[in-house]
């Protein structure tokens, strides 16, 4: 009998899969998001860099704010905190202020980030706080329904502006480089192992670091972040060379909004528990 032809066993393929440690992240529970939601790629990468971090699932906390990201902590199997709408930023701050000894993630939606809560990132950005902030930006409000958010495109016809949105769309990558976050990088929902290197790598970094993740919501957008346009438009480029140059950093995020890859890392800034413990013991 060929290998191929031996009878596969649900169980014994589970205990592969377990040993492999490719369910260490994952929680019991079934995600809730529409089938072939980007949602899916962002978490499986999410597992991944947990997993190649050797992350201590007990020193670990994810926070979200409301949207279809905040039900994200759901789905792994560490510490997490659904707040409120816009609020997992400033909820992930204190939590490291006040347990610097945690590793502390904060995600939310386009509109939830830079809507709602589009006043906390600027703060958490300039003090330099030490926790990884992933943007799920689908461009558009997925659990409401399909109404324009912050990033939605100019003239795209959305349920809430149904002859076109009279908005100009923020652009995350610039913003984050123009409020001072010390480690800027986008990546994409259909490319897991490419979106697992920048969390690891934003994971890694210490102080503020800020993760644009392009994803799209297949039910209520049909003609920006779909699945078809994202694989025709993202594509890597090797941004690392300039990654210390705040000058090519905002070049690059002006020209190229659909490249994934690291935009800009100080790697000398302090953090700011380090700016406090240096300032309280000087006096
Ligand atoms: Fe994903 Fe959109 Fe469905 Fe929300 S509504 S789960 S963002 S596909
Ligand atoms: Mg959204």
């Amino acid at each position: 009998m060929k290998e191929t032809d031996k009878p596969v066993y649900l169980d014994e393929k589970l205990d592969k899969v377990r040993k492999a440690g490719f369910l260490k992240y994952r929680s019991k529970d079934m995600p809730t998001w529409c089938p072939g939601c980007g949602y899916f790629g962002i978490v499986d990468a999410f597992y991944r860099a947990c997993r190649e971090l050797s992350v201590k699932r007990e020193n670990t906390v994810v926070v979200s704010g409301i949207g279809c990201s905040g039900r994200t902590p759901v789905f792994i199997n560490t510490y997490g905190f659904h707040t409120l709408h816009g609020r997992s930023v400033p909820v992930a701050s204190g939590l490291k202020l006040a347990r610097p000894d945690l590793t502390v993630f904060a995600v939310a939606g386009d509109g939830d980030a830079l809507g709602i809560g589009g006043g906390h990132l600027p703060h958490a950005a300039r003090k330099n706080i030490d926790i990884t902030f992933l943007l799920f930006d689908n461009s558009i409000y997925g659990l409401t329904k399909g109404q324009s958010s912050a990033t939605t495109p100019f003239e795209m016809a959305t349920n809430s502006h149904p002859f076109g949105n009279p908005d100009n769309p923020l652009n995350p990558v610039k913003l984050a480089l123009c409020y001072g976050a010390s480690f800027v990088a986008r990546g994409y929902a259909g490319d897991p192992e490419n979106l697992k290197d920048m969390i690891k790598a934003a994971t890694l970094h210490r102080g503020f670091s800020f993760l644009h993740i392009l994803t799209p919501c297949v039910t209520f957008d049909r003609e920006n972040k779909t699945w078809k346009n994202l694989k025709e438009k993202v594509h890597d480029l090797s941004l690392e060379s300039g990654a210390d140059s705040m000058e090519i950093a905002l070049d690059h995020a002006e020209n190229y909004p659909w490249a994934t890859g690291i935009f800009f890392h100080d790697k000398k800034r302090d953090d700011y528990r380090s700016v406090l413990d240096r300032l309280n013991s000087q006096n």
